[in-house]
């Protein structure tokens, strides 16, 4: 296992000692209580940076913005806002804000919602995590799954208990956690896979104010299957959900397989 860092005894650090660097974004925009509890939860491990969207962007997925400038407006001390994506933020914080300083961990969120089974695909706040494991950095993502009203004591916690466990011990490079958190008090924490689901009504058709045709995406309620093992069965357990994903997307058995396979030689290609 290639460790990132060791910070033994990082509970115990003394003023004028070096601190662990922390950065932290999300998607759902600077301003949003998830992150607000975050960064107070985290303040005591270390040096914490905000670089987050100045407003919501939840389901931008891993969206880079190449086509116009992007804005970067400084908040207060280590806090700044950009006019772009999660991974917009990570570039900016990496490439300018903390040029030359070594971050040690990327916390995203805490999202208000689950980001569970393929839904990582969609979500914001995992891309900002995966942006940083593209880059190299140890990060975590971690989400609050709905309950009634949103209470973000509890996942607060587990993000600064995890985040000092993974100061402490370090990560394999190009994973990062994905965490889910149960609405109230969870039980316990398992380390999962991601699961399956699937929303029941795909696109709404509707009439706007102007009698024109429109459509919204992802309505109904999504239907998911309980396969022992995986994120959603934990979060229905009261569990908390941990699924180290891989930045290397590569499928290495299925490469094997098709490698070893007749039909797959590739030197007849015309
Ligand atoms: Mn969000």
């Amino acid at each position: 296992m290639n460790l990132v860092r060791d910070y033994t005894g990082i509970d115990g650090y003394t003023a004028g000692v070096s601190r662990p660097l922390l950065l932290v974004s999300n998607d759902d925009g600077f301003n949003s209580p998830g992150i607000q509890a975050l960064v107070a939860a985290l303040e005591p491990l270390g040096e914490v940076w905000v670089v987050a969207p100045d407003r919501e962007n939840s389901a931008v997925s891993h969206a880079l913005t190449l086509s116009r400038p992007l804005r970067l407006v400084e908040a207060g001390p280590r806090r700044y806002l950009v006019d772009g994506t999660p991974t917009d933020c990570i570039a900016l914080a990496l490439g300018h804000v903390l040029k030359g300083r070594r971050v040690d961990l990327v916390v995203s969120g805490i999202n208000h919602g689950a980001n569970m089974g393929d839904d990582v695909h969609y979500s914001g706040t995992v891309s900002a995590a995966f942006e940083a494991a593209v880059q190299g950095l140890p990060a975590i993502a971690v989400s609050l799954v709905a309950g009634n009203g949103w209470e973000f004591g509890h996942a607060a916690r587990i993000a600064r208990w995890l985040a000092r466990r993974v100061l402490r011990l370090g990560m394999p490079e190009g994973t990062l956690l994905n965490v889910n958190v149960p609405p109230g008090t969870p039980r316990g924490a398992a380390l999962t896979r991601l699961g399956k689901h699937r929303y029941t009504e795909g696109v709404i058709e509707g009439t706007d104010p102007r009698g024109k045709r429109c459509y919204w995406i992802g309505g109904g309620d999504p239907v998911w299957e309980r396969i022992a093992g995986t994120d959603f069965v934990a979060i229905a357990d009261g569990l908390v959900s941990i699924t180290p994903l891989q930045r290397d997307m590569t499928d290495l058995a299925r490469l094997e397989q098709l490698r070893s396979e007749s039909g797959w030689e590739l030197e007849g290609l015309p």
